[in-house]
This record gives structure tokens, sequence and C-alpha cells, in this order.
């Protein structure tokens, strides 16, 4: 069966993600910045021929964080081609992918959920008016009914307040639909 995906135009041109090699690249064999799967999403990596065992669980107890392989030095995730620099999977990338550099992390007090950019991308310094002109589609999207509730099924997906993360704005319609959703 496959399971319709959720899917957003994303802001960095292609170009410029083709020619940098930041993306799908880790330090750390465990990064926390390993992309998240929510169960929809695994089940159509794994529909693509990805292995069940490629998946480690993550602490919402649903989702998963793909299982990084050594290469060259650093960590990569396994759907990235490093002959090309392309995604193996780029057409079904989980949301976590697709939204990236924007990311969902929680404020210092884990009351508010935030939109930021991750000043790891280069992109974000030389063209950060662009992620603010960018910042109304991309809430119009997360905070979609369709997108909301995955979210709250793989909650994982909100990631902890980061030092390098620069702040877009709040998600406040997304903070209050987890907030009900945790108590229901
Ligand atoms: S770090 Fe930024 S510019 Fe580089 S590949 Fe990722 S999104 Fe594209
Ligand atoms: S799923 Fe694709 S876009 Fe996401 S980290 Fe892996 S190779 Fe990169």
């Amino acid at each position: 069966m496959i399971v319709k995906k959720l899917d957003l135009k994303q802001t960095v041109p292609s170009p410029i993600c083709l020619s940098c090699d930041v993306c799908c690249h880790f330090l750390d064999q465990d990064s926390f910045m390993a992309p998240v799967f929510t169960p929809k999403e695994r089940e159509r990596a794994i529909e693509a021929g990805f292995s069940q065992g490629l998946f480690n669980p993550t602490a919402d107890g649903k989702s998963s964080r793909i299982r990084l392989r050594a290469y060259d030095e650093m960590f990569i995730c396994p759907a990235f081609l490093p002959e090309t620099g392309e995604c193996s999977i780029y057409s079904i990338r989980p949301l976590d992918c697709q939204i990236y550099p924007f990311v969902i992390v929680f404020d210092e007090d884990r009351k508010r959920v935030l939109l930021c950019v991750d000043q790891i991308c280069p992109y974000t310094e030389i063209e950060i008016s662009k992620f603010h002109q960018d910042a109304n589609r991309v809430v119009a999207f997360l905070e979609s009914d369709a997108v909301m509730s995955e979210i709250a099924e793989s909650r994982s997906l909100v990631g902890s307040h980061l030092e390098t993360v620069t702040v877009i704005r709040p998600l406040d319609r997304l903070t209050s639909y987890l907030t009900q959703t945790i108590n229901n």
C-alpha cells in the first residue's frame, strides 16, 4: 500500500544544495540531527527497499531515527548517494528533511514550539531574509491539520532548544494542538 505523502517546496534552491555537502552528513553515528521518520514515512521507505533494521526507535515510541553509516571519516544517511550528492528517496524523503534548514524546536521552557532555521546551513547566513519571507508558507504547511496530526503522533520531530538556531517565529497553533493532544 502506498501511503499519501505530505509535500513542501524547499526554500533553498536545488543547485545550491547540490553543491553543498552539509546536509545528510553527521559527525556522530548517534547524531540527534539524523532525520526522524514518522510511521508512515518509515513504511514508505521500507516499500522503497529500506530494511526495518535501518530504523532506530525514538523517545516518542512511534517514530524512528535513521541509522547512519560510516563514510569518509563522517557518518551519512543510508539514503544519501555520495557519488552524485543526491537523496535516493528524494520524492518520499521525510518531513524532517523536507523542511530543513527550517527546524521545529521547543523554547527553553518547553512551553512553546518555535519555527527556526539551523545556522549550520550556510544559506541561512547568506539569505536569512528569504526564510522570513517564506515563513508564512512554511507555517501554513506545518499548521495544516494533516501535518499537525503527524507531528503529534511523532513528537520527536520537535527538537529541544538549541543555541545554533535562529528563531523565525512561534508556532502557536501547533503548540496548542500538541498541548491538547497530550492532555487527551
Ligand atoms: S545545508 Fe543548506 S544549502 Fe547545504 S544542502 Fe542543506 S539545505 Fe542545502
Ligand atoms: S532521507 Fe535523503 S534528504 Fe534526508 S538525510 Fe537522508 S539522504 Fe538526506
